[in-house]
């Protein structure tokens, strides 16, 4: 199978937010000299042009302009023809010479993170700068001739109400980005919202219904569900996520990135400079498939089951798709067994009882 994303793993942020899991430290001093220092070799050493490269992390422009600039420069050699090029960036370190290094790097695509336009909803989850600084990132990244942007929403924080959710896409539709992925506020062990449970979380009922009323609002609005949790304006689908959730195969640098290469997932270790390369086990198979793909709208389809496997969607999985559809979490069709919104809310028992 050919590898035609690459995923780039920055793991520094300017301060950690209470709710998150992934991996990254605060930055400070000459901590990423050596992370980005072995990435720009590696990436020097790469031979494939990608078709998609997501650059991620951490905050990937919280790091000193120099060190930025050689991670893009060494990325951008990686590139096709057509490559979609993400970074995500926080709207904060968004300035001019961010931007216009973006443009020059040839980056195509920016994500931005928003999470909530209420700053009492910001400062609950630790995000820095105000509504009025994403505005400004926006406008710096339209100047520079970058227009194709994603916003990370949260739908779920503490004291969010109806209301407050409606702010915050209102909000977002006005700015008018092509795509946007809304997330529900989950506590992972060992965050610090997991030591200490914020006051005012949404119960899951509470959630839920943000959660749809989100949806209903993105669909009103001109934008399109096409997974659980993202969204888009026409022909704006993040194509380099796709490729996770079709089960195609990414190359990735970085400490903690997870690849997909030559049949077989791995990761490399959580160490900022001497990482290292472990094996996961066998990837593409069946299960895992129809997994990933059942958190697309389009779901599971028939005729791409023959084109990958040479068969279609299982009888067993048809007929365990039934009792979900009559409780209104699956739609099933000749060619294709989908989740429904509700379903969505519920993806991961429900795609589990699918499988099972
Ligand atoms: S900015 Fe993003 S990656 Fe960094 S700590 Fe906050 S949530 Fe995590």
């Amino acid at each position: 199978m050919k590898t035609k994303s690459l995923y780039i793993h920055i793991p520094f942020c300017r301060s950690r937010c209470p709710y998150c899991a992934f991996y990254t430290q605060r930055i400070r001093g000459s901590a990423a000299d050596g992370c980005t220092e072995r990435i720009v070799r590696e990436l020097e050493a790469e031979t494939r042009k990608y078709n998609t490269i997501y650059i991620g992390g951490g905050t990937p422009t919280c790091l000193p302009p120099e060190k930025l600039r050689g991670i893009l420069c060494a990325a951008a050699k990686c590139k096709s023809a057509s490559c979609e090029f993400t970074v995500e960036a926080n709207p904060t370190d968004v300035t001019p010479v961010t931007a216009n290094l973006f443009a020059d790097s040839g980056v195509n695509r920016v994500s931005l993170g928003v999470q909530s336009a209420l700053a009492a909803e910001r400062r609950a989850l630790g995000r820095r700068g105000s509504i009025e600084d994403i505005e400004a990132a926006v406008a710096e990244l339209h100047g520079a001739g970058i227009t194709n942007l994603s916003f990370d929403v949260m739908v779920g924080i503490p004291g969010q109400t109806e209301a407050s959710l409606n702010e915050t896409l209102q909000w977002c539709v006005a700015q008018d980005p092509a795509h946007i992925s809304a997330y529900l506020l989950e506590i992972y062990p060992g965050t610090q919202f997991a030591k200490h449970s914020p006051a005012l979380l949404p119960d899951e009922e509470a959630q839920a219904a943000l959660y749809l009323q989100m949806c209903a609002f993105f669909e009103t609005n001109g934008y399109m569900q096409y997974e659980v949790s993202n969204f888009c304006r026409l022909g704006f689908e993040s194509r380099h996520n796709l490729t996770y959730w079709n089960a195609e195969e990414y190359m990735a640098y970085g400490p903690s990135a997870h690849g997909f290469t030559a049949g077989r997932r791995w990761h490399n270790t959580e160490d900022l400079t001497a990482w290292r390369r472990e094996e996961d086990g066998l990837g593409g198979g069946f299960e895992e498939y129809a997994m990933l793909r059942l958190r697309l709208a389009e779901g599971l389809r028939e005729d791409l089951c023959y084109t990958v496997f040479g068969h279609g969607i299982p009888d067993k999985m048809r007929e365990a798709a039934h009792p979900l559809a009559e409780l209104g979490l699956a739609i099933v069709m000749p060619g294709s067994i989908r989740l429904t919104r509700e379903g969505f809310l519920l993806s991961n028992s429900v795609i589990g009882k699918l499988l099972s």
